[in-house]
């Protein structure tokens, strides 16, 4: 049997370790937190991610506990409707667009694995690449040798650093916050505030509750003054409109995630038998949503390659000639929707009235198609 070493048990690393099981494998993973992960924040699934979950056999799970997202729409920053897209007329033949909370997403990920050899509070320190395989030193001290490993420890990957040390997360030019709260404004789809430099969304992930996310541009040497506690309607003061009770209600003790936005983008995925996926391998912004739906994509191309091949040389490059037109068509579109926010607010308002479902179909269309 094949050795398969997995670092990293995020979303990535356990959507790998399930569509490997799938096709027979039993695969080792190791996580450098002794346990699940913790801190909440919402996830939006477009209508890939929910078919590549229905392929991991989790759809059923992950939709019974779900949002469902009937439409997308956008307002300007004082709440008038710019374009609204009904979801179904991109994703209907694909798959459904959902929301919840990551630890849920995760959890259930976790609950699915039945032959993975799962060790907590284990970290890859070293990887030495070797002609059939690598040789893997651990945090407790223990080496051990397989065929493939496969670096999914997300955007400050060790194992990026240790193969590719020039290949580093790049700043895109905004910050966000992000937190779950009761929905208290009724919000009942995929609702997103556009204002100057500005932005503000909110997206249902359960019958009670919101997932709030705001974001702003800010110069990298300003980064520093914002935190977790920067007052959010201080900073979205010249918002009116629906998701702004959200905010200003969110209960004191609320846990807030504050972040950097940063991208990794490179040209090769592969050294020798390893490879990276998921966040390690071409984290993008979060303007389209796609981050977890390219790690599960990932974790099926990945473990289908394996699978066919007749070699693990043959899976790793079968693998990343898969994957290379979707990952950079959603890195392309990333960039575009970044740049379209910093357009000046009425040639953005104007495009947006005009050819806002068109803008949707166009960047979505090829992601409903098949992987
Ligand atoms: C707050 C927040 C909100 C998000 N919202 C969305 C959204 O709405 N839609 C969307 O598509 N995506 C969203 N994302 C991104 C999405 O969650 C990730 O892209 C997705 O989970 C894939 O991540 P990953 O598994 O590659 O990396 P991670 O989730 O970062 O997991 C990497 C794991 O590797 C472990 N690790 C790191 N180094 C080592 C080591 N040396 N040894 C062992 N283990 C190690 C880490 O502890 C971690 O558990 C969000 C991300 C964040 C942070």
């Amino acid at each position: 049997m094949m050795r398969i070493l997995i670092v990293g048990g995020g979303i990535a690393g356990f959507a790998v370790a399930k569509a490997l099981e799938l096709k027979g494998y039993q695969p080792e993973l190791v996580e450098r937190r002794p346990d699940q992960a913790s801190g909440d924040s919402g996830l939006f699934l477009p209508g890939n991610a929910g078919r590549a979950l229905d392929q991991l056999g989790l759809l059923k799970r992950v939709a019974e506990v779900a949002a469902f997202i009937p439409t997308q729409r956008i307002l300007d920053h004082l709440g008038r409707p710019l374009s609204v897209t009904r979801t179904p007329d991109v994703w209907a033949d694909c798959g459904p667009c959902l929301s919840l909370p990551r630890v849920t997403v995760h959890g259930i990920l976790r609950q699915a694995l039945q032959r993975t050899h799962l060790h907590f509070g284990v970290a890859v320190e070293g990887i030495q690449v070797l002609p059939k395989g690598s040789e893997v030193s651990f945090s407790d001290g223990s080496t051990s040798t397989y065929d493939i490993v496969i670096g999914a420890d997300g955007i400050a990957s060790t194992v990026r650093g240790l193969l590719f040390p020039t290949a580093k997360p790049q700043y895109v030019g905004n910050v966000s916050w992000r937190f779950i709260t009761r929905n208290t404004s009724a919000i009942d789809s995929w609702t997103a505030m556009l204002g100057k430099g500005k932005t503000l969304l909110a997206i249902p992930v359960s019958a009670q509750d919101v997932y709030v996310y705001g974001d702003m541009a800010l110069a990298e040497k300003d980064v520093p003054k914002m935190n977790a506690q920067t007052s959010l309607t201080v900073l979205f003061r010249d918002f009116t409109g629906p998701v702004v009770p959200l905010i200003a209600n969110k209960p004191e003790d609320t846990y807030v995630h504050f972040g950097k936005i940063e991208h990794v983008v490179m040209d090769e995925w592969v050294k020798g038998r390893v490879v990276l996926i998921g966040d390690a391998a071409h984290a993008s912004s979060p303007s389209m949503a796609q981050n977890a739906g390219m790690a599960f994509e990932d974790a099926l191309v990945l473990a289908d390659a394996i699978a066919c091949a007749s070699h693990p040389d043959a899976a790793l490059a079968t693998y990343a000639a898969r994957r290379r037109n979707r990952i950079d068509w959603v890195q392309k579109q990333c960039v575009a929707r970044d740049k379209m926010r910093t357009l000046p607010g009425p040639v953005r308002n104007v495009i947006l009235k005009v050819l806002g479902n068109k803008l949707y179909a166009r960047s979505y269309a090829p992601l409903a198609a098949p992987v």
